[in-house]
């Protein structure tokens, strides 16, 4: 694995060896997103992330995909591939996707006539 201030710049052999979402929905794991400054942490589903991001990336790359609910940063995220024991999944909350919506924003600017 390596090392945690990674930034994408792997060698392409070292970096077909870090799980994607996909290797993750394989082996029924979660993902544990979450910020480490508010300490909130939620579970996803690896499907779910995929279809949202709209590709099969590794763990390593998702960090800056997510940005915190609570204190709207992206610099404390932390997410992992979680394999649940047996006994820790019932009773599990796992936030589920159940659609995207796309918002209509509008861009202003002011101008001299
Ligand atoms: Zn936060």
């Amino acid at each position: 694995m390596p090392a945690l201030n990674y930034r994408g710049r792997a060698h392409p052999h070292l970096e077909a060896k870090i799980p994607t979402l996909e290797d993750a929905d394989n082996l029924g794991q979660f993902v544990r997103i979450g910020c480490q400054h508010c300490k909130t942490f939620r579970f996803y589903r690896p499907n779910d992330i995929r279809i949202l991001i709209g590709e099969n990336i590794h763990v390593l790359h998702l960090r800056d995909k997510f940005r915190c609910e609570e204190c709207g940063s992206k610099e404390h995220m932390a997410v992992e591939f979680k394999t649940m024991m047996a006994n820790e999944i019932p009773g599990l909350v796992v936030r589920e996707l159940v659609e995207t919506r796309w918002v209509k924003k509008p861009v202003w600017r002011d101008r001299k006539l």
